[in-house]
């Protein structure tokens, strides 16, 4: 067998000697662009049963086979982070999707805030970006992209027991104050390039569940805040070693 370079993100249980069929796409990548064939090994995850070495038993051109042989890691959960951001440009939402992916979030939950630049998302796209992220990055789950959120709602019936790192660009020369913070379920919040509203500013700062945090004296954008943010919130509460 092939030493196995290509991980794929299967919905299907794994376990030793599951035989796993290949949706079209799968078949169509797998054989026709990597030009894999019978006996060649393949990495698969399923967010469920860790990450398992496979081994192609079937191959067409609409299909295929694999069947799982042994487990070469057991699954590995990001920590409880939810990330909140206000869609922007195609190219910087994917990025930030992406982004999230390979830095550890659970769940990415794309918020219509009041200054939001876009209404409408492709949740579809956007799953299959952070499918292919987990898949690059060596994840064992891939984060669930929610559809599009209103802020407003959301704050409404947000958890008692979920804290909130609201980057607040208000705070530009104010140090931040998450290294007194403790672990536990945790959302970061990324406002739109026009800003959080004066009402939205006032909701979160009234919330007891929310920490505002400055990502220093310059003014980021929201895609380059969102990476700051996930990465402060890793090393300080993740699981960062
Ligand atoms: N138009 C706004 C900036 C928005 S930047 C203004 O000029 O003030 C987009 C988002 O990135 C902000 O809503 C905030 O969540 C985050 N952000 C950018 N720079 C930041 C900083 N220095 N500190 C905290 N959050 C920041």
């Amino acid at each position: 067998m092939s030493i196995a370079k290509i991980r794929l993100y299967v919905d299907h249980p794994l376990g030793q000697g599951q035989a796993v069929p290949l949706t079209a796409d799968q078949a169509h990548y797998l054989f026709s662009v990597m030009r894999l064939s019978a006996g060649d090994a393949v990495l698969l995850f399923n967010g469920q049963d860790g990450e398992w070495r496979a081994s192609v038993e079937q191959a067409g051109k609409r299909g295929g086979i694999l069947v799982a042989q042994d487990q070469t890691r057991p699954l590995h959960p990001p920590p409880d982070l939810w990330l909140l951001f206000a869609p922007i440009k195609k190219a910087r939402t994917d990025f930030i999707v992406e982004k999230a992916t390979e830095l550890g979030a659970a769940r990415i939950i794309p918020v219509q805030t009041r200054h939001t630049n876009s209404e409408r998302i492709r949740q579809d796209r956007l799953q299959a970006h952070a499918t292919e992220a987990a898949e690059q990055c060596g994840a064992t789950c891939v984060p669930e992209v929610t559809a599009l959120q209103h802020l407003d709602r959301l704050l409404g019936q947000w958890p008692q027991d979920r804290r909130i790192l609201w980057a607040d660009e208000t705070l530009t020369s104010t140090r931040h104050t998450l290294a007194t913070a403790t672990r536990g379920p945790w959302a970061i919040l990324i406002g739109p390039e026009g800003g959080f509203s004066a009402e939205e500013q006032k909701r979160l700062r009234a919330m007891p569940q929310v920490t505002p945090v400055s990502l220093g004296p310059r003014i980021l954008r929201a895609d380059t805040a969102a990476v700051a943010a996930l990465t402060l919130w890793q090393a300080t509460l993740g699981d960062w070693p």
